[in-house]
């Protein structure tokens, strides 16, 4: 397939569906790259990698980042997260790190040069036993993803920026970076993002394109409400110049989570269009 531009449109879409229905889904909305997301339940066999790896070339569709999410996360509020996502709850560690390198042979085999995950809510303090296990664990999947010449995207949103770039820091492994969602920010009321795209900018690797509100005031643990597109507080135009302005050349990958597959389509088409047009103008 022809080349990338810069800053070409994706889509950020899950698997755990027919490869070949899902790439048809994914070229009618006019793009052709984007991440794929792996559900935890998903059978990540020789024969399941063959079979995306032939609908993916079939459809001149690349993927540029494989995500893992993992059985048992939950994100309604932010203790839940705190208790079930990513790497931080011991009693689903280490299972979550041999699903998160299994992750990485299963890009490999497609050919991805970069996986990513949610690793949880890391304590701020650097002796906390979570925050010691953790980092070590993200330190051996950089290493093992080292091995497939691939890079280890963290997701923002959990912490503000300084927090984040102090863990990385402290990792120390050449192929960590930072998988940007700019609305995560905001809905985790974290920062605001661009001030926080700022503080990352050497670090990032890839970005969502999503929207969203401020948690509620008020009301402890909640999150912000998700919005399509342009409806909610990161105003795409700005972001959208902060990526140009530190250099970033990437997908721009649209992240829509809403349930309702109608809703979320629609909603990613609309996103296409907005971005076109952002686009044209910065
Ligand atoms: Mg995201």
């Amino acid at each position: 397939m022809q080349p990338l531009r810069d800053m070409e449109i994706g889509v950020m879409f899950w698997a755990g569906r027919g490869a070949i229905e899902v790439v048809r889904e994914l070229k009618a909305l006019g793009v052709r790259c984007g991440q794929m997301g792996i559900p935890g339940g998903m059978e990540l066999t020789p024969a399941v990698a063959a079979d995306w790896k032939s609908a993916l070339e079939l459809g001149q569709f690349a993927v540029v980042t494989v995500f893992a999410a993992f059985n048992g996360e939950d994100y309604a509020d932010a203790p839940t997260v705190a208790r079930t996502v990513g790497f931080i709850p011991e009693a689903t560690r280490a299972e979550r790190e041999e699903r998160m390198l299994a992750v990485s042979d299963f890009a490999a085999a497609l050919g991805v040069g970069s996986i990513a995950t949610h690793i949880g809510f890391v304590p701020e303090d650097e002796s906390h036993p979570d925050y010691v296990a953790v980092r070590d664990l993200v330190r051996r999947v950089c290493d093992h993803a080292a091995r497939h010449n691939q890079t280890f995207a963290l997701e923002t949103g959990q912490e503000p920026a300084p927090v984040l770039l102090r863990f990385f820091e402290d990792v120390a492994r050449e192929n960590l970076g930072i998988n940007f969602d700019p609305a995560n920010m905001i809905m985790y009321g974290t920062g605001d993002p661009i001030e926080a795209l700022d503080v990352l900018q050497k670090h990032v690797i890839s970005v969502h394109c999503k929207d969203g509100d401020w948690p509620a005031k008020g009301v402890e643990g909640a999150l912000g409400v998700e919005y399509p597109l342009g409806e909610g507080k990161v105003g795409m135009e700005r972001f959208l110049r902060k990526l140009k302005q530190i250099g970033y050349t990437g997908p721009l990958n649209i992240e829509r989570e809403a349930e309702d597959s109608f809703v979320r389509l629609r909603d990613i088409r609309l996103g296409v269009e907005l971005l076109e047009r952002l686009r044209g103008q910065i």
